[in-house]
This record gives C-alpha cells, structure tokens and sequence, in this order.
C-alpha cells in the first residue's frame, strides 16, 4: 500500500513502525474471510482491510480520532486471526496497538463508556480489587435487567452476569515463594500468577506448579510480579501497560541474575502474547530495551515448555472425549497449534477439534464487557460448534476463554493444565463435576 507520511511525521518512532506495516498491506482481503466481526457484521469496515484503511487515513492525515474509527477500532477484538491468514505479513497486532494509542490520546468518548473503561482499568489488574469486586457484584444482579435497558450501561450488565456466583478461596500458589522439584532438579522456571486468572481459578497455577515440582522443575513465583498488562493495553492505555511491564521486568531480572530462569511459564495465553512483546513495546526505552527483549525469549506457554520435557507415561488413560478449544491468542498471538492437543492425547485424552476453530469465541480481555452484543454472537457460534463434537468436556489455556464459554455452555470446561495434571497423578480439576455426579 502506498503512503504519504511526511519526514517530519515519520521522525516519531510509532509513526515509522506503522508506516512499515501499512506498506506491506496489499489489500488483497484474504483476511476478511477469517475476521470474526466481518464475519458477523459485513462491514468492510468492520474487517482488518476496513480497518487498516481507516488507521492510514487517521495516521497520516494526523487527524484525532473520530466516532467513526472509534467504533470500526472498538469493535475489532485483537484476536490476530488476520495475521495468520495474511500472506504479506502484515503486523495488525503492533498497528492497531497504536491506533488504539492515538484513540485513547485524542478522543473524549462519552461519559459513560468512560467511566465503565477506568473502572476496568482501575480493577481488573489487581487480583484484591478484583475478588471484592466479584463478591460486590452479587449485590449488584438485580440491576441487570435495568442496566440492559440503557444502551450505555449494558457494559456493567455484561459485567455482572459475567461475575461467578461463588469467588474461590484465595491460593498459596499465588503467594511469592519458591517451589522446590521433587527429587534431582532437572530446571528452574518462574511462574507469572497473573491478575484475574488466580481469582477465578487458582487451581490452574496450582495444576502447574503440582505438576513442574513432580517433573523435577523448581518453580519460583517471583515477589513483585503482577497483571502483564494486557487488559490495558487493549484499552489503549499505553502508559498503565508499560509500567506494568517495566515491574514485571524487573522482578524477572531479578530472578534471571539470582538463580537462572529456562523458562518464564505463563498459563493465560492472552498474557503470554503480551508479555512475548515486552521486547517490542520497551523496545524505545534504554534502560529496559535489553531486560524487556530477554524476558520475552523466555516467555513460555505452560504447554510450550512442557513437550520440551521428557514426560513419563500416564498412570492410565482416561479416554474422555475433550473438545479443544485454541484460544486466539494461543493460536494466532503465539502460533501455539500442536502442542496442548498433543500433550492431552499423550495424557490419555481424546481430543475433538470444533469447526470454525480459528474464529474467537467473543472473550478477548474486555471485549464481553465492551462489546456485550457481538460478543455474546461470537459465544453462542463457538459453543454450538463446540457442543457438536458431542466431547463430554471442553479444555481450553485461556481463563478469558473459559469464562466466555462456560457462562453458555452446560459442558464443565477447564484449563489444559488441569487436565494434564490429573492424568499424570495430580487433582482432579475443580470444573469437573464428581465421578458420580
Ligand atoms: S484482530 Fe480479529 S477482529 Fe480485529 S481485524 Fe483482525 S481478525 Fe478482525
Ligand atoms: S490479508 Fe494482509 S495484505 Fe491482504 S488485505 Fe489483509 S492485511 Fe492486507
């Protein structure tokens, strides 16, 4: 695509990455056909070449943003499908990441949405904020239906019925510490507990660091690490996230110059694409540039890291059906395909893929609190794909996933790690009802 950037507009960094990208597009719209809201909506404008067509058209004009981008940009849910299926290359993550920029920087959007915004902002990345938000949100149901009637408060209804009926007590496994290997140490990793995965579902860093420590692998769960950022980063919230990264770079580093690190396991594929471009994101900050590009080599999905190990057989193979479902940002973010089906039929699983696989289920960060109405399209898609497989349950390594389908879908569905963790001798996931249930 041809662009007509002045020097001087290229002199800013961002500008110049950008310009980088929207060249490389060719409008050939191969990526329309697998963009879940053109998919849903039929708006050119509404699919990655619309999209692309309206960020040059901001960015090069140095116009502020407009209501017209802010809705086509809102309404896309980063889900990355587009970069898969691009034969060019194109890199939309980094380019709407700094559309999104340019929007937050240059558009007041209404008073409700943004209170609604700061109010996620504000809590989802701090995993105490959070629990007492999910049990105030118990007081909040009977509101739904009110709030469902207001165009501009259907965010907080989707907020609420999002909210699970009982918050699990808080886990060890988020607390620092370290968690020696049984037997011979065979490696040493640190685990990211994350934000609102440990309150959901602590059970899915306890399935991990229970199944690491039986493999030989100490995991260490480093003092000062927290959110990755990525729920603000969406929002557009360019500072908030890179301060959150510069933290979590930190207290890596700091394990790294302590002890050594393989791996930095993380258990939440939305986080682990964020975190997998720290290396970008800080690449403009000298004193993190190099700190932030090591940790991102490091970052390793929870499955990634485990096909590298040598993983004995199952005690016994249970043979239930599982319905994978890759989330986005497992399969377009980090190109992760393989391994999580592979290591659940070496657990003893048989894995059922759902058609139309590659499109979202609708979760994406905030996008079911946002974006309530094609959201919920996007999830009611996904679970009837998923229910047709007839699997007795689904697997899944996103907890926004798990979330997103399990508020639709009367299939009990869990963390891959869960899963692996159980077939090789450790608990029995909390989402599975009892054997005799
Ligand atoms: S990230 Fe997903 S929703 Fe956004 S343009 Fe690409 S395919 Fe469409
Ligand atoms: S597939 Fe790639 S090159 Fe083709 S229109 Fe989409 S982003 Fe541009």
């Amino acid at each position: 695509m041809q662009t007509t950037f002045t020097a001087e507009q290229l002199a800013d960094p961002h500008v110049e990455e950008s310009e980088k990208i929207l060249r490389k597009c060719v409008h050939c719209g191969f990526c329309t056909a697998t963009c879940p809201t053109y998919v849903t909506l039929g708006n050119e404008l509404d699919s990655p070449r619309g999209r692309i067509y309206l960020i040059k058209d901001m960015l090069e004009n140095g116009r502020a943003a407009d209501e017209q981008i802010v809705t086509h940009i809102d309404r896309c849910l980063s889900c990355l499908a587009c970069m898969t299926t691009c034969p060019s290359g194109v890199n939309y993550m980094h380019l709407v990441d700094h559309a999104r920029a340019h929007i937050n920087e240059t558009y007041t959007r209404p008073p409700a949405d943004r209170f609604i915004r700061s109010l996620l902002a504000f809590v989802l990345p701090k995993p105490g904020r959070f629990r007492l938000a999910l049990k105030l949100a118990r007081l909040g149901q009977p509101f739904v239906a009110f709030f469902d009637r207001v165009p501009s408060l259907k965010p907080l209804a989707a907020m609420l019925r999002l909210a699970p009926a009982v918050v699990p007590p808080k886990s060890p496994a988020s607390r620092p510490g370290s968690h020696p290997a049984e037997g011979v140490s065979l490696g040493r990793v640190a685990i990211l507990t994350g934000c609102a995965q440990p309150v959901l579902d602590p059970g899915i860093n306890e399935a991990t660091i229970s199944l690491l420590t039986r493999l030989g692998i100490d995991v260490v769960v480093p003092k000062g690490e927290g959110c990755c950022g990525a729920l603000v980063h969406h929002m557009g919230r360019e500072q908030q996230a890179l301060a959150s990264a510069r933290r979590n770079v930190d207290a890596w580093t700091r394990e790294i110059e302590k002890g050594g690190l393989d791996a930095i396991i993380v258990t939440t594929s939305g986080c682990g694409t964020t975190i997998k471009d720290y290396g970008f994101m800080l690449r403009l900050d000298p004193a993190y540039a190099e700190k932030a590009k090591r940790v991102s080599e490091l970052a390793k999905d929870v499955t990634e890291y485990l096909v590298t190990l040598d993983l004995p057989e199952p005690p016994e193979r249970s043979g239930l059906e599982v319905a994978y479902h890759s989330a986005c940002s497992m399969q377009h973010g980090q190109k992760i395909v393989r391994q999580p089906k592979e290591l659940l039929a070496r657990a003893g699983f048989i894995v059922r893929e759902p058609r139309e696989g590659h499109l979202c289920c609708g979760s994406a960060g905030t996008y079911n609190i946002l974006q309530p109405e094609i959201s919920a399209r996007l999830r009611e898609r996904k679970v009837k794909n998923i229910e047709a497989t007839g699997a007795a349950l689904v697997a899944t390594g996103n907890i926004g996933c798990i979330t997103q389908i399990g508020s639709a879908s009367s299939l009990p569905i869990v963390h891959t790690i869960e899963l692996i963790d159980w077939a090789y001798g450790g608990k029995r996931p909390r989402g599975l009802p009892a054997p005799d249930a």
